[in-house]
């Protein structure tokens, strides 16, 4: 006999399952929130905003430094990293906190300690059983080793490398993709010396190829040492830290971080037992609302397909309970979903890139333009920034946004609302932006792909 009852309980409290939580609670729903760990998910306490916190301590050294170019004369700054990480601790706590504020405010119950499944319509935690009408499993995901690297030492995840609490003097990032030019683009212009390995054959190899140019010529500026097509082999752990080959160099570092992706984690949710369906990478297959195929349990965020993205875990958690409570709901077209990267230069993108787009057969229009063309650029001091809209000709369709530079990660978003809106490059030529501002680059380049570029 379950001990208590819930109309819908999830299990993990990340950006997915917290925000599952709330909206389940809004609609009506009794709810409970099973978490093994820290409120908030990876996402708060280790992942997204740590990173982002320090971050955002690099941008502030960046401009500190680049001072003098707007006339501001100050010394050379100097870098108290354990400050960096109080403050860090700062902003998670108190985001994380907000999150608790929202479940109290919300009626939702918390349940600490680790639930998995235990037949029909019931979630087991720590012996304990409890019934629930639905279920939604939101446990994330955890860090996955290379061949020849496993975890420990100076081998660390992309989690352990945010959470440092020494600056260090040397560190390897295995992978260039967002998260590996993240920690890259941080450390380096802490001060760390930065290697950077990607086995493809540039960085940011799932964004436009444009973009990466930009990035490359940005993180090497950060005295970034980007080695691309190349394999970290031979990893052994020595005093000061960890050795490696690479090609036929070697190289000893402090801190070896892999950042190559993740898995996701459904160890101890007893899926297998519960008769839950996984698809062919170990990803619980969910419909477009979310549902597994057992009735009542859903999964979202980055147990399941589409791109490992907060924001996308979210977005699942509101559909999956939306469903549950009986409303109409729409699946999410995955490739619309906005991707962000924090590293200088950011970047934001969205949909096919270029060379996607030519492959799928549109017939396609690009319009690329750099901040410089317009005002705010040379105004707020980047001119390499780089916008570009990919397009296809006929109906003026928009396929895909890719910026890189200054703030890009907030101006990708009004390409994607365009686009949700069922505009095209033509309405984005045509609204009007404010002046000077970098969005203006954005009308620019929608100008561009529809013929009439005005600056530039
Ligand atoms: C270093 C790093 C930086 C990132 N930066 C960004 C970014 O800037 N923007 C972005 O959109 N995405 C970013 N991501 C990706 C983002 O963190 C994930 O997509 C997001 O956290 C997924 O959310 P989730 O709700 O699925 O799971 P998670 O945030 O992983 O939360 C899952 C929770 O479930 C708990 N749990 C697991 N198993 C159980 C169990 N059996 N019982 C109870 N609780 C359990 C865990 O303890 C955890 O708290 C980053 C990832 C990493 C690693």
């Amino acid at each position: 006999m379950p001990d208590s009852s819930y109309d819908c309980v999830v299990i993990g409290s990340g950006p997915g399952g917290y925000v599952a939580a709330i909206r389940a609670a809004q609609l009506g729903m009794k709810t409970a929130v099973v978490e093994k760990d820290r409120v908030g998910g990876r996402c708060l306490n280790y992942a997204c905003i740590p990173a982002k916190a320090v971050l955002r301590a690099a941008d502030v050294l960046t401009e500190v430094r680049e001072a003098g170019d707007f006339g501001i004369i100050v010394d050379e700054p100097r870098v108290d990293f354990a400050a960096v990480g109080k403050r860090r601790e700062r902003v998670v706590s108190t985001l994380t906190g907000g999150v608790s504020g929202l479940f109290k405010k919300n009626g939702i119950e918390l349940i600490e300690g680790e639930g998995s499944l235990a037949g029909k319509g019931a979630v087991s935690v720590a012996g304990k059983e409890i019934a629930a009408k639905t279920i939604v499993l939101a446990t994330g995901s955890v860090k996955r080793p290379i061949p020849g690297a496993e975890f420990g030492g100076a081998v660390i995840g992309t989690e352990e490398a945010w959470a440092l609490s020494e600056l260090p003097a040397t560190m390897a990032v295995v992978g260039a993709g967002a998260s590996g030019a993240e920690i890259a683009s941080a450390y380096a212009r802490l001060g760390t010396e930065v290697l950077l390995f990607e086995a493809l054959d540039r960085v940011l190899p799932t964004e436009d190829a444009d973009i990466s140019k930009v990035v490359d010529r940005g993180l090497k500026r950060q005295g970034i040492a980007i080695h691309t097509k190349t394999f970290v082999e031979d990893v052994a752990a020595t005093d000061a830290g960890v050795s490696f080959s690479h090609g036929e160099d070697s190289r000893e570092v402090q801190w070896l971080v892999i950042a190559t992706g993740r898995a996701p984690d459904v160890g101890a949710l007893g899926l297998k037992a519960a008769g839950v369906e996984l698809e062919e990478h170990g990803l619980v297959e969910v419909d477009g609302a979310m549902r597994t195929n057992v009735e009542g349990i859903y999964a979202i965020g980055d147990l399941v397909h589409g791109p490992a993205l907060a924001h996308k875990a979210s977005d699942e958690g509101v559909i999956a309970v939306e469903d549950a409570a009986g409303l109409r709901t729409h699946p999410i077209e995955y490739i619309d979903v906005p991707r962000a990267t924090f590293c200088t230069p950011n970047v934001g993108s969205w949909g096919l890139t270029e060379a996607q787009a030519r492959d799928e057969g549109y017939d396609v229009v690009v319009g690329k333009v750099q901040y410089g063309a317009v005002g705010g650029g040379t105004v707020y001091g980047d001119r390499n920034g780089l916008v570009k809209v990919v397009g296809d000709k006929k109906y003026g369709e928009l396929l895909g946004g890719h910026i890189a530079g200054t703030r890009a990660t907030e101006l990708i978003q009004e390409l994607v609302n365009v686009r949700a809106l069922e505009g095209g490059f033509p309405e984005v030529a045509r609204i009007i932006h404010g002046h000077p501002t970098l969005s203006e680059a954005v009308m620019e380049a929608g100008r561009a792909a529809d013929g009439w570029l005005i600056h530039g």
